[in-house]
């Protein structure tokens, strides 16, 4: 038995998710992602480790650009396997990849434009990373799988999609490799959800695996508890509502603007807060709330209950979905108490930018932020208290109010990610610390490797390993 592992991304860091699997002479990648962080954006420009026509297929946790984001490269440069990811993975991630390629190509010609003003050259070149055709060319090859259905990928590989709790459709991957009459199981997390969280079901745990890739995004943390996000929601509507000002909602697209909206809808029927108009200024967030009204069948038991009771948790009196430009701009003409969520999630472009604009300086108003934020990011600056902020090349004085809603994390703490390892009867061969800052995946490695003595690797990017 001979198994060899390559580390492509998200080793010591959070982005570009990459992991190579080659066993029994064939290649197998799961995911396939971009770098978001900054200091790392020239490895998606990089050639792959291996020439992607060499790969066999492409196996799929979920659809966060920072694990499906470089497939459109994947697959121009060469690569005509087969992308296995559950129905609702591969349905967002049509959107995710079509809005991705629309922004490489505006970076692109933006880029251009300013290199050709300043008479200079960029590190990269100035063509688009990947166009909307690109992508386009991913969207055939994905083959969709039921979780917990064993798909055979030849050469005597096989792997089984489980629930993985962290956005809809996220799956752990496991993968078996037999060769000469023994077998051997590779486990990956992929990003691992916490229990109780609404709408999705809680994390898949495994009794057995002789290797196991586990993320670390919170190794270093133990989230706060209990949190009553509800609560805090309804105290922010309540609150502004009585100041007579709106509440301006920075949300990323995905799972986190449709738990913003299962919140409110909840918050609506019990009374809690008053009815008010909600837009939810953002296509791609539309599109992908879609979705979710497609897969009630990924839904947890409470979410089944409530659809049950009620018609969708996404839809109440007041949601207003915005589309075009114009609709947008419009909203800024309302006067009364409304909420906007619009994205991006970070303020690092997107719609949100121009409410910011519009909203930020008057103090009657709320801005609140529902996710995590990166440093260097407009929203890092605005929830860490600064006075003014750059907006679209102008300075505004922030006078709103600033709320920070706890509890929306869709990661496991140290803690949870701890308990889902050791739900392991016996101890892996081997575990891989991936999916966290250099800090955290460290802090987690010791950890494990303080509490049971497992064989822990934090592997750093391009490590080989060659596993029995
Ligand atoms: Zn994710």
């Amino acid at each position: 038995m001979q198994i060899k592992l390559q580390f492509l991304g998200a080793a010591r860091n959070v982005t570009g998710s990459r992991h190579l699997v080659e066993a029994n002479g064939a290649r197998i990648l799961v995911d396939c992602g971009f770098y978001q962080e900054r200091q790392f954006a020239e490895r998606n420009w990089e050639p792959l480790a291996v020439p992607p026509n060499t790969i066999d297929a492409v196996l799929l946790t979920h659809a966060h650009l920072d694990h499906c984001g470089l497939l459109p490269k994947l697959v121009r440069d060469g690569f005509k396997g087969r992308i296995y990811c559950t129905a609702a993975t591969a349905e967002i991630v049509q959107i995710i990849l079509l809005d991705s390629a629309h922004i490489q190509e505006e970076d692109a010609k933006y880029k251009r434009k300013r290199h050709k003003r300043e008479g200079r050259k960029g590190p990269y070149p100035e063509v688009p990373l990947y166009t909307a055709a690109d992508a386009e060319a991913c969207f055939p090859l994905f083959s969709k799988v039921k979780y917990r259905q064993s798909v055979d990928l030849g050469s005597d590989l096989e792997t089984t999609f489980y629930d993985a709790g962290h956005v809809l459709g996220s799956s752990i991957i496991r993968v078996k490799v037999r060769h000469g009459g023994q077998e051997r199981i590779i486990l990956f997390s992929g990003d691992i959800g916490r229990p109780d969280r609404p709408i999705v079901c809680d994390p898949t745990v495994f009794d057995a695996a002789d290797y196991v890739f586990i993320e670390s995004t919170y190794g270093d943390r133990v989230h706060q508890g209990p949190e009553d996000t509800k609560k805090e929601i309804a105290e922010v509507i309540n609150s502004t509502k009585k100041a007579g000002g709106k509440i301006i909602v920075p949300s990323f697209a995905l799972e986190r603007s449709q738990e913003v909206l299962y919140y409110i809808n909840e918050l609506l029927l019990e009374d809690a807060i008053p009815r008010l108009t909600v837009f939810l200024d953002s296509p791609m967030a539309a599109s992908i709330t879609k979705v979710f009204k497609h897969h009630p069948e990924l839904f947890d038991e409470e979410m089944t209950e409530f659809m049950d009771r009620h018609e969708s948790p996404f839809n109440f009196p007041g949601l207003k979905i915005v589309q075009s430009t114009k609709e947008s701009k419009a909203i800024n003409r309302i006067r009364g108490t409304i909420m906007v969520i619009a994205g991006s999630g970070m303020c690092t472009g997107g719609r949100v930018k121009h409410h910011l604009v519009n909203n930020i300086t008057e103090p009657r108003n709320t801005i609140m932020f529902v996710g995590y934020q990166a440093t260097g990011t407009l929203g890092r600056l605005i929830v860490e208290g600064k006075k003014e902020v750059r907006i679209l090349g102008q300075q505004y004085p922030v006078r709103a109010r600033i709320a920070r809603i706890n509890g929306f994390s869709a990661h496991a703490d140290r803690d949870e990610l701890f308990e889902w390892l050791t739900e392991l009867k016996t101890p892996p061969k081997k575990l891989f610390v991936v999916h966290g800052e250099d800090k955290s995946a460290q802090h987690f490695g010791d950890y494990v490797r303080r509490k049971t003595g497992w064989d822990v690797i934090v592997p750093t990017y391009k490590d080989h390993v060659t596993l029995d």
